[in-house]
């Protein structure tokens, strides 16, 4: 297959996101696209190109005095009746164009056409990102070449809608387990029913009232939720198990053992059993790199909710956010599309933030 991406493609970012659309890449299936990625930087006389699987790694290594990571995922979830891409007046519909195709398809244009920006540049095109943290691109990177993640600062392109999504929330989930005793229904009084001990971890959910959060302008908004329930034996028997399972979304002024504490306070008298935690990511606007992207922007930040590969820059100290054109409500969806001038605006802003100044 002829490169779909060349000179004239990669110049217009807009039909760059098409090309890039077009290459189907399900996470575990991104060799034709790495291949084709890493064969355009490598012709790009400004970059230092290495790859790690299907992860691609360009950097420029110009002397400026700070470093700035452009990532973004070359995979896609699924496609469901959505590929190749269609246009329909101003917007591109196809599998991966809002998560996040439009946003790597900026990474790569400036990748190309920005010979010489203001700070040291390190793009980062990354395999499985849709997928379980072990085949996670970024992931592997942290582990094998960690020094390729070192920067000031790191903007991930995921879809935001244009808006800067900052930090992000942390995850934790748990078992609160009740115990009772096994009896025959017909003599219940033999038994201690553990399903109705579990009312009480309900009421505890029920009553509960998450905090909200506000850092550096973004206001985190935590949450404490049943996610699953199990419990019984058979229909004629009082159980003698209930597992409530919790998940705890948490600001990221919270570490992991701050949080793990705080759901083992609510629970306090339960079995708790820890099953999964992620750490947040603080904001982080406070770095130059950033000030400054956030004045290229213009408009005011917002919090991430969710948990994204922004916390794997923050673990390493590395302040990052999330700026896309993609509609992160489209994501995963099969009518997922972009809109052409949300392409547009995202690189006339990274092109005002990342130009050198003129003399
Ligand atoms: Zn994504």
């Amino acid at each position: 297959m002829a490169n779909p991406l060349t000179p004239d493609v990669l110049v217009d970012p807009v039909v760059l996101t098409r090309a890039l659309v077009d290459i189907e890449s399900v996470s575990r299936n991104e060799k034709v696209i790495a291949d084709c990625v890493e064969e355009v930087l490598r012709k790009a006389p400004h970059l230092s190109v290495d790859r790690l699987g299907n992860t691609v790694m360009a950097c420029t290594d110009l002397g400026r005095e700070q470093r700035v990571v452009l990532a973004g995922h070359l995979d896609t979830v699924p496609i469901n009746n959505n590929f190749p891409s269609t246009v329909v007046d101003d917007l591109i519909y196809g599998c991966g164009t809002s998560d996040m195709k439009s946003g790597t398809a900026l990474a790569l244009h400036l990748a190309a056409t920005l010979p010489d920006p203001r700070y040291d540049l390190t793009y980062l095109f990354y395999e499985a990102e849709e997928i379980e943290s072990q085949y996670n691109g970024l992931a592997l990177v942290a582990e094998a070449h960690p020094e390729w993640l070192l920067a000031d600062f790191a903007v991930l392109l995921e879809p935001t809608y244009g808006v800067v999504e900052a930090g992000c929330q942390g995850t934790m989930r748990a078992l609160v387990r009740t115990h009772g005793r096994r009896a025959h229904t017909a003599r219940a009084w033999r038994g201690v029913n553990a399903i109705h001990a579990a009312g009480e971890v309900l009421r505890r959910l029920q009553d509960y009232r998450p905090r909200t959060v506000t850092i550096d302008g973004c206001t985190y908004r935590e949450g404490l939720n049943a996610v699953r329930i199990s419990g019984g034996v058979a229909g004629n028997v009082v159980p003698d198990e209930c597992v409530v399972e919790v998940n705890m979304r948490f600001a990221p002024d919270r570490t992991e053992k701050q949080a793990l504490e705080h759901v083992q306070e609510v629970f306090e008298g339960f079995e708790l059993e820890l099953t999964d935690s992620a750490p947040g990511a603080l904001p982080g606007l406070t770095a130059a790199p950033a000030r400054e992207f956030l004045a290229a922007v213009g408009s005011e930040p917002a919090a991430k909710l969710g948990w994204t590969d922004v916390a794997r820059f923050a673990a390493l100290g590395i302040p990052a956010l999330n700026y896309g054109p993609g509609d992160p409500l489209l994501a995963h969806a099969p009518d997922e599309h972009v809109e052409i001038g949300k392409i547009r605006d995202g690189a006339a802003t990274l092109h005002r933030w990342l130009a050198a100044p003129s003399f």
